[in-house]
């Protein structure tokens, strides 16, 4: 069953973090409906926003942050004005400053080593691991 908090935590740590007040957020789903990567995600961007309000910490568990590219439309077309891809870099802060490891170097097919540019991983290595 999923808690529900009228103050939030974890709210409050994102407004920490990326210096956006959520409560602003009220669900018109364009930055889902523009995010290029929302396919992909456990929980598309306004659902990310709808749980952070909610302080529903299992949040932090879904594969968005990782999947977020950064790309920034959604921050372009929030009619709040809401830095959501800075959202989602302080959701991802929050899991490794738990020395979360999204990417597990033992995992990480061979074949995918041997091709892809070193920038590539080290990059990977950077945003995905502590
Ligand atoms: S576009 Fe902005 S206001 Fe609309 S759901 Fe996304 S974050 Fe909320
Ligand atoms: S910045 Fe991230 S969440 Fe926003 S549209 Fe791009 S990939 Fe999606």
């Amino acid at each position: 069953m999923l808690k529900v908090k009228v103050w939030s935590p974890l709210r409050e740590r994102i407004l920490e973090i990326s210096g956006e007040d959520l409560l602003s957020c009220y669900q018109c789903g364009r930055c889902s409906a523009s995010c290029p990567f929302a396919p992909y995600m456990d929980l598309i961007p306004n659902m990310v926003m709808r749980s952070i309000q909610l302080g529903i910490e299992d949040v932090l568990k879904a594969n968005s942050p990782w999947f977020c590219a950064t790309c920034l439309t959604c921050k372009v077309r929030c009619p709040r004005g809401i830095k959501i891809p800075e959202v989602m870099e302080a959701l991802r802060e929050i899991r490794l400053r738990e020395k979360y490891d999204y990417l597990n170097p033992l995992t990480i097919d061979q074949e995918l080593l041997t091709e892809c540019p070193p920038m590539g991983i080290v990059s990977g290595f950077n945003k995905y691991s502590k």
